[in-house]
């Protein structure tokens, strides 16, 4: 089928929820993609961080390989090895309590809501300007955006949010609140990591008034910033994390992950989700993180971020650069849609733009220095245009 017969066929049969780009991918390995028509692209965006090890990890596909020859699915009714082992890992590799699995991040934050509301047996969850959650509508609701809220009110009631600042979030506080959820660093808003005040504001409150503490690291964990979890550079410990995107190695897998006080409120009955921590998921999830828990590769995305953030900030139009080890956005003073454009169809560098001058950089966590180099060639005369 041609790229002009897929568009064709999405206009008449696709909700049009989203603007594709004009491209067929078709494989992919390590950092590479290829179009249907054989053009070969480097991938600095893993599918929104996802395909965070690289398209088609050997050892995640072996995984996957073995486990769906032999058993695909049989519901949580029943019992079956790498979900528990999974979650064994998870905990033990964070914050010692327990796992519930779903299949998206938004899910996982449901799960979240879900949690810190029965704990506290009262409503109010808190966040802040700039976050986003989710597109359901406990984390819709969690998400103070206009433009992604607005159009699907009412919304779930119960969630306040504040602006970024220590003093705000901590007057936003009270007995009334079940939890603050925070991305330590925010994502689709074009990689802000919160200040250590903040977080360290939302700690302290959190404590004095016994709500939960969660980190929504869907985006920002599973390796992303060159620590496993993004709260171990912060100096801050939450009560709970959330999980997705590269969590599964590229397939669809979330999870809520708890501290010890928070591990048992939820009894039979209180949650469930048919396909979460089905074994095929749960083995591709459970071959990641072992890859991703490793002191080598977790060096290595500090090392590459630090070169590829110094050689962004090089490149012409580029006014300045944030972010954590791979997880990285640029400020420009021409317009990022068109450079995002033109790196994909006439340099074949895929990245993203999460705002009209904000690129965004999610490259795998196992790129080196030359795919880096061959990259910032790339996105150099995406800019020049
Ligand atoms: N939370 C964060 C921080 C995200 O970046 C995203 C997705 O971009 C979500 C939640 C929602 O995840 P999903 O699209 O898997 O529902």
């Amino acid at each position: 089928m041609t790229l002009s017969e897929l568009q064709q066929l999405e206009r008449s049969s696709v909700i049009a929820t989203y603007a594709r780009q004009p491209v067929e991918f078709v494989r992919g390995e390590g950092a590479r993609l290829w179009d249907a028509e054989g053009n070969e692209y480097l991938d600095f965006l893993c599918g929104i961080s996802v395909t965070s090890l690289g398209h088609c990890h050997p050892r995640v596909v072996e995984a996957v390989r073995e486990q769906v020859g032999r058993l695909m699915h049989t519901s949580n009714l029943f019992y079956t090895e790498p979900a528990m082992r999974l979650a064994e890992r998870l905990a033990a590799s964070s914050l010692g309590g327990k796992v519930f699995f779903c299949n998206s991040g938004a899910e996982a934050n449901e799960a979240a809501i879900k949690l810190v509301r029965k704990a506290k047996r009262t409503g109010d969850v808190v966040v802040v300007h700039g976050a986003f959650h989710g597109r359901t509508y406990g984390a819709l609701s969690a998400t103070p955006q206009e433009s992604k809220q607005a159009p699907f009110a009412p919304l779930v009631p119960g969630f306040r949010a504040v602006a970024p600042e220590p003093r705000a979030l901590a007057q936003a506080v009270d007995g009334h609140t079940a939890a603050v959820v925070l991305e330590p660093i925010q994502g689709e808003s074009g990689v802000h990591a919160l200040s250590e005040e903040l977080l360290q504001a939302a700690r302290s409150a959190c404590d004095e008034h016994g709500a939960a503490l969660v980190f929504d690291e869907i985006q920002c964990g599973m390796g992303r910033t060159g620590t496993l979890w993004a709260y171990e550079q912060t100096g801050v410990t939450p009560d709970a994390i959330t999980l997705a995107k590269a969590l599964g190695g590229g397939l669809p897998i979330g999870a809520l992950v708890t501290g010890l006080r928070l591990g048992d409120v939820l009894q039979p009955g209180d949650h469930g989700s048919t396909f979460a921590g089905g074994p095929v998921v749960a083995a591709a999830a459970l071959a990641a993180l072992e890859l991703t828990d490793d002191p080598g590769l977790l060096a290595g995305v500090r090392e590459h971020g630090a070169m590829l953030a110094e050689g962004l900030e090089r490149l012409p139009h580029v006014v300045s650069v944030r972010g954590r080890g791979l997880m990285l956005a640029c400020e420009l003073d021409v317009e990022a849609p068109a450079v995002v454009r033109r790196a994909l169809l006439e340099q074949r560098l895929v990245l993203n733009a999460t705002g009209p001058t904000t690129l965004r950089l999610l490259p795998p966590l196992t790129i080196g220095a030359q795919d880096i180099d061959e990259a910032l060639r790339r996105l150099r005369a995406a800019l020049e245009g």
